[in-house]
C-alpha cells in the first residue's frame, strides 16, 4: 500500500523500486474519491496525471536522473492558471473559462517533474475566511465535518490534511494560506511579497497577493519554495535576490531572538485555550534557549480595517475586467444597452461577498471619501511597515496566534461580515508589511481541533523563518 510521509522518503522509495509514480497517482485519486464529501477538489485531472506519471516512471527506468519534484503530486487552488484547464476562482462568472497560459509557479513545478492532480475549491476570488463563499459549495474540515476549514484556500488545506495530495499551492492576500493551515493542522507558508511570481494568479489585491505552500512537513515546504521562488520577467514585483537553497539550509542549530506583541495575546477576541497554549509554548521556547520578549504595538485594532479598505479598493478595480464580453458568464437576458449588459452579467456571476467588496472598494475610492478611508488606510500600512522594520532591527522573528479561535462551526460567523473579517486580525500584519509568515500546527484543543502558531521574519528572510520553524516543530506544544 502506498503511504506518503515526505518527498525525500518518496524519492528513496522510487529509487529502491518500492513504489512508482503511477502507484502514487492511483493512491491519491482513490483518496480523493473516498473523501469526496469534503469537497476539496473542484476537478481532478485523473487521466492526465496518470499519463504524466507513466512518462516519469519510464524516464526513470531509462536511467534518467530524478528532478527536484519528480512525481510530486500537487493540487492548485483554483486561482492559479494551468494552461488549457478550467480556471474558475470558485465563481460562476468564470463559467467555462480555460487558462490560456501557465502561471510561472506551474511552469516551474512542471519543469521539475511535478504532477498536477487537480483544481482545489476556495472562497470566490479568494475572498473569505471560512470557505463558505465558494459558488461550488463549502469545503469540510476533515477533523470535524461540522466545522469550517478556514479560508480562502480551504480546499488546498483540507487536501493536505486529508492526504489527498503531497503539496498544495494556495494564495495569501490577508491570511488565506496561514489561517486554513491553522484550522486544519497542517503547515502553511506565505512567502515575502516579491519572493514568488504572481504571474498567472487571478488578482484579488495585487499589492498583497502572494502564492503560498501547504504541506505536512517543513522539508517539503522548503523544497517547493526553492522551486517556485525567484525572479520572473513576467512579474516586475518579484525581487531580484537569489533563491537560497532553503531545503539544505534548514539544519542550523541557532538560538533566536523572538518577539511577541503583547496586544495580540491580550486581545479580547483571543480564545482562552489558544491564549493559554501560546503562553505555555513561549515558556518552552525560552527553556530551549531562545530569547522571547513582549513588545508593544498600540495600533493592532487598525490593521483589519486598513486591510479591508485597501484590498477592497484593489479588488474593485481588479474585478472590473469580468464583464462577460470576451469570456465567462453571459446571461441569456436580452438588452441593447451596454452598461445594462455588464450589470446583468456581473449581477448573475458574482456572489454576495464579492459584490459587497466591489461596492466597498468603489466607495472608499470615490472622490468624496478617498481621504477619509483610502489615504488613512495607506497611512496605517506605512505605520505597520515601520513597526515591522523596528521589530526586525532587534529581533529575528515575531510570533503570534495564527487566528483568534480554532476552526468555528459553519454559519457561526457568516451572518456578520465584520465578525468574519476579525478572524484575520493576526494574519494581515504580514501582508500589510510584505513579510513572510508561516503557520505551524503545534496544538490541539480539548475538543480535538488542531490549531497552530504563526512565525514571521523580515522581508526575504525565509531561510531563518524555516530554520526556526524546524526547531519549533520539534518543541511540542
Ligand atoms: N480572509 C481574508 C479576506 O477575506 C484573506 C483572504 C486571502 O488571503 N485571500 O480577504
Amino acid at each position: 500500500m502506498f503511504t506518503f510521509t515526505s518527498i525525500a522518503v518518496y524519492h528513496q522509495e522510487l529509487k529502491d523500486n518500492h513504489t512508482s509514480c503511477v502507484e502514487a497517482v492511483k493512491h491519491f485519486i482513490h483518496q480523493i474519491e473516498t473523501k469526496k464529501h469534503l469537497n476539496a477538489f473542484l476537478e481532478v485531472f485523473a487521466d492526465e496525471a496518470l499519463v504524466q506519471a507513466q512518462k516519469l516512471d519510464e524516464q526513470r527506468a531509462q536511467g534518467q536522473k530524478m528532478k527536484k519534484l519528480h512525481g510530486v503530486i500537487v493540487g492548485l487552488k483554483d486561482v492559479i492558471s494551468y494552461k488549457d484547464h478550467k480556471l474558475s476562482a470558485a465563481s460562476k462568472i468564470l463559467t467555462n473559462y480555460k487558462a490560456v497560459y501557465n502561471a510561472t509557479v506551474v511552469e516551474r513545478l512542471l519543469a521539475e517533474g511535478a504532477i498536477i492532480i487537480g483544481r482545489q475549491n476556495c472562497d470566490e476570488f479568494a475572498m473569505g475566511s471560512s470557505n463558505e463563499n465558494s459558488a461550488f459549495g463549502k469545503v469540510l474540515n476533515d477533523a470535524d465535518n461540522e466545522r469550517v476549514p478556514g479560508g480562502s484556500s480551504g480546499g488546498s488545506a483540507v487536501a493536505i490534511q486529508a492526504g489527498l495530495c503531497m503539496i498544495s499551492l494556495g494564495s495569501d492576500t490577508g491570511g488565506s494560506v496561514r489561517q486554513p493551515a491553522d484550522f486544519c493542522g497542517v503547515i502553511g507558508l506565505k512567502p515575502s511579497y516579491g519572493r514568488v511570481s504572481r504571474y498567472g494568479l487571478i488578482a484579488y489585491a495585487s499589492s498583497f497577493d502572494q502564492i503560498g505552500i501547504f504541506s505536512k512537513n517543513l522539508e517539503d515546504v522548503a523544497l517547493t519554495l526553492e522551486v517556485i521562488a525567484g525572479k520572473d520577467d513576467y512579474d516586475s514585483t518579484v525581487r531580484n535576490e537569489p533563491v537560497e537553497t532553503y531545503s539544505s539550509a534548514v539544519t542550523q542549530e541557532k538560538k533566536y531572538r523572538i518577539a511577541y506583541i503583547k496586544q495580540t495575546l491580550e486581545h479580547p477576541y483571543l480564545n482562552e485555550e489558544v491564549k493559554a497554549a501560546i503562553y505555555d509554548y513561549i515558556e518552552k521556547l525560552r527553556q530551549a534557549g531562545h530569547r522571547v520578549e513582549p513588545i508593544d504595538f498600540e495600533y493592532l485594532d487598525y490593521v483589519v480595517p486598513a486591510y479591508y479598505v485597501l484590498t477592497t479598493a484593489e479588488a474593485s478595480t481588479n474585478l472590473s475586467r469580468y464583464d462577460g464580453v470576451k469570456f465567462g458568464l453571459q446571461t441569456k437576458e436580452t438588452t441593447t444597452d451596454l452598461t445594462d449588459f455588464y450589470k446583468k452579467n456581473r449581477s448573475a456571476g458574482f456572489g454576495k461577498e464579492v459584490k459587497r467588496r466591489i461596492m466597498l472598494g468603489s466607495f472608499v475610492l470615490s472622490s468624496l471619501y478617498y481621504d477619509s478611508y483610502f489615504t488613512k488606510a495607506q497611512k496605517v500600512r506605512q505605520i505597520v511597515a515601520q513597526k515591522s522594520q523596528e521589530i526586525f532591527s532587534i529581533y529575528d522573528a515575531l510570533i503570534s496566534p495564527t487566528a483568534p479561535t480554532t476552526a468555528f462551526k459553519f454559519a457561526e460567523k457568516n451572518h456578520d461580515a465584520t465578525e468574519m473579517y476579525l478572524a484575520d486580525i493576526y494574519t494581515v500584519f504580514a501582508n500589510l508589511a510584505g513579510i513572510p509568515g508561516i503557520s505551524l500546527p503545534l496544538f490541539k484543543s480539548k475538543l480535538g481541533i488542531p490549531f497552530g502558531l504563526q512565525v514571521m521574519t523580515n522581508q526575504m528572510k525565509e531561510l531563518p523563518l524555516l530554520n526556526l520553524s524546524r526547531q519549533m516543530v520539534q518543541i511540542k506544544g
